[in-house]
Formats: structure tokens, C-alpha cells, sequence
């Protein structure tokens, strides 16, 4: 564990400061001055100390609780300039799905269900074949510092049941970056980055407004007392520095997500799903992943495939969901093959793009802001991670890790490693991808084709996915408030500039050991929370939110004030249905032009809700570009296992308004104007029940109301 994970982890100390149950009780002034702020941290030393007075005192340990309870009020009545406190417990990882209760169609339970879940339904790969469950799926943020770390779930598992109580002051005013640094703020010394305010309403009437995450050089301004109070945040002691950097004016809780992006995340799945579209698409089209076989299950074929091949052909043997390059090998004999552990074994890419001599790859971050309806995010900046000694091609290389593996987590101990603070720079073993396309662009290389490629190749491996991740949330989520993924995409790229698809993390690392990092994963963060845009949470009567939208400065232009449930709803009236089956009925035919215009016309509550979404995520793009869907992108929709009907509408907003946004804005604000797109179907209390079909291409659950 690095020192901010150490630091992290230190303020594990459970606390309930919610719990009003218990009596107050006269604190001693000893225990007042032991328990002095940071109320979040209790050093073992204290611990001890606060042990003996209780012993001392009798007291027991629930006067103790309440000892502690009281003794904070005291010391935020003390410190008013402290302001109001959130709950912040230590507890997720990425990809983040807030849970604070919005007494809505999201409840605390959906990611466990959904967890459960995925084992049950995941069959298209018999993990008894290779002996894996899926809590082998791997995670690339366990180890600090490096984007190619990864850690297993259970780790993060051992520690969700803790929790800290944490000043929002203390958070905010104790980090701060600085030319691409972050620089710890002394206690007392004042914080004189601009306030800015931290709601953002959206560009449609009647919506509520949303959180908004200002950049580094700015901080949030405060929130009502009562609203700050309520707003949680589940973070992990792993949290990364930029991550709870990016939180510092606001606080959710998070829980861990298992939403099935595993099947792209996993070495052996990610294959898998690759593997069937290229079978059925041609290697053309999908031909972007080294040929991988995966043991024991492809033993055979890879007996044949090496007894074509010469003895000097390399193959790179990987765990199934390892990380960080453990258990990684280059070998060229099969004697080096163990038959004994799962193992994936892939044709080793020998013809690496090389600068300066060394070999090197790619980090790319991608986001998926839903599943259904589609929508991918291409970050613009990453990371270039490079090997720290020079590319050889040798046999006699091959078991020299420092040559053929880039990852950090290896290269770090090579004393030729060479660190790089500088985000501007071509030097040293890690640069920023943006310093590397004008490396490339100076160097003649058609940097624009070759980002082509890449996106394609990130919108097929999404897509391969997408079916079953879409069964997941069809199966598991009542709502679609906050269902998204940060991907991190590690690609190689041959002396042809062609890119190839190393793997896929799931939950890239975030940790930053270098203000190269920070320069990257910063702003990149802060933007994932802007495009995932979260409301503030609906534990407020009418009167209340009207109050804080007044205080805030911003009771004109909204509906509500906080999350409304009946904007992410999943229900569909009848006539919603109806002309969901049309279209798709339509769409069999394979003709785009038989539903792109009907699409479009009479507009139901539901597609307003979907359009009006889509483009209020577009206002908060800064540095991701969206991939999917634009006004080319319906040649990836016949790789998709069902033709889904919400990503016809945006195929078909995107046809009709790309060159023309102004005429589509001005459109739905109408429908806003009207509530319309708050038009959700009651759920009967006579019987009817969401009930999903299951082989409905619809993919939705059908909530018969009889009432429309
Ligand atoms: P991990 O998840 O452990 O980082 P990767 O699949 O990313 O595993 O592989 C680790 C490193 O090995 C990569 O960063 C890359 O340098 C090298 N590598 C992986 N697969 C190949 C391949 N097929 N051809 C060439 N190099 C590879």
C-alpha cells in the first residue's frame, strides 16, 4: 500500500453520526479535546488513549457511541467555519453508481441483485471449463500510481463495510492542484481559489438541475446546510487522490458495481465476444485482438496452431483476469506452457511501433454514458507507457520483461525507468497521448486515419458486449439513473500504425503518482461526473427545494429541484409499446429508410426523455468526444444482437439534426415546456407487474397500464 492509500486507510474508523437514537450525555472535557478534528481520523494512539478513559470511566460502548456523537456536535458548533458535514463512507470503486436513496425507481439493492445475478446468466462461457468464477474479474485500480494496475474484487469487498464522517471543509480546502500538481493545503492556510457555484441547470424547461464538478482552479461554493447534510458518497480506501479531489464540493455515496462489463473486461470474455463477431463478420471487421486461445478449453487448437508455426514464433502467456503484467510471459517452446492453471495464450505482437528503440503502448479512456440507448465517449488525452529497455526481437530476449511488457507496475523497478513530470514532453518512459500524436504528426504519420481506427476498434468491442450487458441492466435495474462505465482501452500499435487491442480494465486506475497523471486524470474525471450528471438527491418536500432553489438563485428555471425518478423511468405506456413494435418490426427489413423519418414523428414520452438526456450530456463535453452515436455511426448497428429501438431514435436524431441541433433543441424544449417528458405510466396496484420478455428485442420491461 502506497502512502495515500495508507492515508486513506487510516481513517477507517467506523462511525455512526446519523444515529439521533441515543441520549446525549455530559461529555468529559478530556474525551472533547482527545476528539478533536479531523473527525474523520482516530490514530491508533487515540484509540488506545480514548479506550483507557472509557475503561476508566465505565462507560460502556454505547455511551461510548454517544460519547463520540456528542463530542462531534460540540466541535461543529465550535467551528462553524468548518460548514456542514457529509457522510462520506468509504466503500466502491469504479465505475461509480451512486445509491443515495432517491425513494425512486433506484434502490440500494439494485447493484447486489445485479451482482447476483451475473453468474446465473452469464453462460455463454463455462467458467467450470476454466475454473473461474467472476470474482476473478479483474479491476485496474488497485495499485496507486499506475494506470495498469488492476486488483480483484474481493479486495475492495473487505473493505465495504466501513465508514468515516468527514468535514466537507476538511476535503475540500486540504488538496489543491497546481500546475498539474496537488498540493496538500496546511491546515489554516487559506484556500483563494475562486468560488464557483456547484449546480448547473439543465438546457430544458422543467428539469431539475445538476451537479456540477468546477475544475481545479476553482472551488464549489457551499450548499445549503440541510441539502450538503444528505448527500453521500461511497469511496474506497483506494480512492484516488484526483477522484476525491473532484468531490470537494460535493459528497455521494457509491457502491460497488458489478454491471456485466466483465465480458469486455476479462482477457478470456473479451475474446470470447470478439472472437463470435469475427466468426460472423469476418476478420476484416474484427480482427483487432491478437488470436488468443484460451486454456484448458482451446487446448487442442492451439496444439495445431502451434505445430504450423516455427519454433522462433513468440506467443505471450496471460492470466484470465490478472493485472498489472502478473503472470505474464513471453515464451516460444511449449515445454513453457503450463497445462496445470487457467491461462490465456496470444499470438505475441512482434513488430511493435518503436521510438527511440523501445517499444511501447497505449492507454485510452473510454466512457459509456448508457448502454441502451448506446453512447460512447472517447477521451482525448491518455497515457503512453513505455518498455525501459531498448526492443529486441531476439529468442534469447523473450524472458526479459523490461523489453517486452510496458507496464508501469514492471518497468518502475528497472533502473533505466525514466519518470516524466512534464505533460508536455516527448521524454522520458510514460507521456501523455497527446505528446505522442505530435511525436507521430512530426514524424509524417497520419495521426487522423490511425484515430479512426481506434475508435472503430472501441466501438466493436463495446458492441461485442453490449448484448449481455444490456440483458444485465434489463434484468437488474429499475431505473436508468446513473448507469455508466469508465473503460480504460490498452492498445498497441505495429511498425504499420496499425492499433491492436491489448485489454480492456474495467475500472481503470485513477491514482495519480506524477503531475503528468494528475495533468491527464484530473480534468478526465471531473468530466465523467459532469457527463454522468447527478442530481441532487429527492429528500426534500416541496417547500424545501423551493428554498434551496431560491438560494441557490435558480427557482425560475426549474421544475423540481431534485432527482425525479419518473426522468430515468423504465416503464412503458401502451402506446409507447405500440409504435416501439412498429418500428422495430420495420427495422427488420434492414432498411434504414423505413423507420428513420416515422421514428421521429409523434414523439412519445419516452424518446423525449432519451433525446433530452443525450443532449444534456453533450453541453458537458470538453475533452471526450463522442463516438457513438453520430450521423455515421448505423453501420455498427448490424453487429449488435438485437436492433434496440432507442439507438434507431438517436440514429435517427442524429440524421436529422447533426447539422441542424438548434431546430431539435428548440423541439424538445417544447415537449419540456409541457411536462411531457414527465409522462410515466403508474404502476397498477390490480395486478400488473413489469415483466420482461425475454427474447423482447424491445429490451425493456412492459409495464401494462390500462389506464392509457
Ligand atoms: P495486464 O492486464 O497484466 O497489464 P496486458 O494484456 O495488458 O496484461 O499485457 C501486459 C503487457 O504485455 C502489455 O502492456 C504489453 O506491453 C504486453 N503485451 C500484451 N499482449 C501482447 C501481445 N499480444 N503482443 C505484444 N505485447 C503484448
Amino acid at each position: 500500500m502506497d502512502e495515500e492509500s495508507a492515508e486513506v486507510a487510516k481513517q477507517t474508523e467506523p462511525v455512526d453520526a446519523q444515529d439521533a437514537s441515543v441520549d446525549p450525555v455530559k461529555v468529559p472535557e478530556q474525551i472533547i479535546n482527545d476528539l478533536k478534528p479531523p473527525l474523520d481520523f482516530v490514530p491508533p494512539k487515540l484509540k488506545r488513549k480514548r479506550k483507557i478513559v472509557k475503561r476508566k470511566l465505565g462507560v460502556s460502548s454505547k455511551t461510548e457511541k454517544t460519547l463520540v456523537r456528542t463530542t462531534r456536535k460540540i466541535q461543529m458548533k465550535r467551528k462553524p467555519a468548518l460548514g456542514p458535514v457529509d457522510q462520506i463512507r468509504l466503500d466502491a470503486k469504479y465505475p461509480l453508481i451512486p445509491d443515495f436513496d432517491v425513494g425512486s425507481p433506484l434502490s440500494i439493492d439494485t447493484p447486489d441483485s445485479c451482482a447476483a445475478s451475473l453468474v446465473s446468466t452469464d453462460s455463454d462461457f463455462p467458467d467450470s471449463v476454466i475454473g473461474l468464477s467472476d470474482d476473478d474479474s479483474s479491476y485496474d485500480d488497485a495499485e496507486q500510481g499506475n494506470e495498469d494496475s488492476q486488483s480483484s474484487i474481493s479486495g475492495y469487498t473487505s473493505m465495504s463495510s466501513v465508514s468515516v464522517t468527514q468535514s466537507r471543509d476538511n476535503l475540500s480546502s486540504s488538496l489543491s492542484e497546481e500546475n498539474g500538481q496537488i498540493r496538500q493545503i496546511k491546515p489554516g492556510e487559506e484556500d483563494t481559489r475562486p468560488r464557483r457555484a456547484v449546480v448547473r441547470v439543465s438546457r430544458f424547461s422543467n428539469l431539475p438541475p445538476f451537479i456540477y464538478f468546477p475544475p481545479a482552479e476553482e472551488r464549489g461554493a457551499d450548499l445549503p446546510q440541510d441539502l450538503a447534510k444528505n448527500m453521500k458518497w461511497k469511496l474506497s480506501t483506494i480512492t484516488p487522490l484526483v477522484v476525491r479531489e473532484a468531490l470537494k464540493s460535493t459528497g455521494f455515496r457509491l457502491i460497488k458495481s458489478k454491471s456485466g462489463t466483465f465480458q469486455i473486461g476479462r482477457k478470456d470474455r473479451l475474446w470470447r465476444n470478439i472472437r463470435k463477431l469475427e466468426v460472423k463478420f469476418g476478420v476484416n471487421e474484427f480482427g483487432f485482438l491478437p488470436q488468443t486461445y484460451v486454456l484448458p478449453y482451446d487446448l487442442k487448437s492451439l496444439r495445431k496452431a502451434w505445430k504450423k508455426t516455427s519454433s522462433d514464433v513468440p506467443w505471450i502467456i496471460k492470466p484470465p483476469a490478472s493485472a498489472r503484467g502478473q503472470g505474464i510471459k513471453v515464451i516460444h517452446r511449449w515445454d513453457q506452457l503450463s497445462s496445470a492453471r487457467p491461462l490465456v495464450v496470444q499470438e505475441y505482437k512482434n513488430n511493435p511501433y518503436l521510438i527511440s528503440g523501445t517499444k511501447f503502448d497505449i492507454r485510452m479512456y473510454v466512457l459509456i454514458t448508457s448502454f441502451d440507448p448506446l453512447k460512447i465517449y472517447l477521451y482525448e488525452d491518455g497515457l503512453v507507457r513505455f518498455a525501459s529497455m531498448k526492443y529486441s526481437s531476439e529468442m534469447t530476449s523473450l524472458g526479459d520483461n523490461f523489453i517486452h511488457l510496458t507496464n508501469y507496475s514492471i518497468n518502475k523497478h528497472c533502473d533505466q525507468y525514466i519518470h516524466n513530470e512534464d505533460a508536455g514532453a516527448c521524454k522520458g518512459s510514460k507521456w501523455t497521448l497527446k505528446s505522442l500524436w505530435n511525436y507521430l504528426r512530426n514524424e509524417g504519420a497520419d495521426v487522423d486515419e490511425l484515430l479512426m481506427r481506434i475508435r472503430d476498434l472501441v466501438i466493436k468491442t463495446v458492441v461485442s458486449g453490449e448484448g449481455v450487458v444490456n440483458r444485465l441492466c434489463n434484468e437488474n435495474l429499475k431505473s436508468t439513473y446513473q448507469c455508466y462505465e469508465l473503460l480504460g482501452f490498452d492498445i498497441l500499435l505495429d511498425t504499420e500504425l496499425r492499433p491492436w487491442l491489448l485489454e480492456v480494465n474495467i475500472s481503470p486506475s485513477l491514482h495519480s503518482s506524477s503531475s503528468l497523471d494528475v495533468t491527464v486524470k484530473g480534468p478526465l474525471i471531473r468530466e465523467v461526473f459532469n457527463l454522468a450528471r447527478f442530481h441532487f438527491p429527492s429528500k426534500f418536500n416541496e417547500e424545501k427545494q423551493k428554498e434551496m432553489s431560491k438560494i441557490l438563485g435558480i427557482e425560475q428555471e426549474i421544475g423540481s429541484f431534485c432527482m425525479d425518478g419518473r426522468l430515468y423511468s423504465r416503464v412503458l405506456s401502451m402506446g409507447e409499446k405500440e409504435k416501439i413494435e412498429d418500428i422495430l418490426l420495420s427495422a427488420e427489413s434492414g432498411l434504414r429508410q423505413e423507420w428513420l423519418g416515422s421514428i421521429l414523428e409523434d414523439l412519445k414520452p419516452c424518446d423525449i426523455r432519451q433525446l433530452v438526456h443525450y443532449e444534456d450530456e453533450q453541453t458537458q463535453l470538453v475533452n471526450f468526444r463522442k463516438i457513438f452515436p453520430t450521423p455515421e455511426s448505423h453501420r455498427y448497428l448490424k453487429y449488435m444482437e438485437y436492433p434496440r429501438y432507442f439507438n434507431l431514435l438517436l440514429d435517427a436524431w442524429e440524421n436529422k439534426y447533426s447539422t441542424n441541433r438548434r431546430q431539435g433543441l428548440k423541439l424538445l424544449d417544447s415537449f419540456c415546456c409541457k411536462g411531457i417528458h414527465l409522462e410515466v405510466p403508474q404502476i397498477m396496484s390490480n395486478g400488473a407487474t413489469a415483466t420482461l420478455e425475454p427474447h423482447s428485442t424491445t429490451s425493456l420491461p412492459i409495464i401494462v397500464d390500462n389506464s392509457c
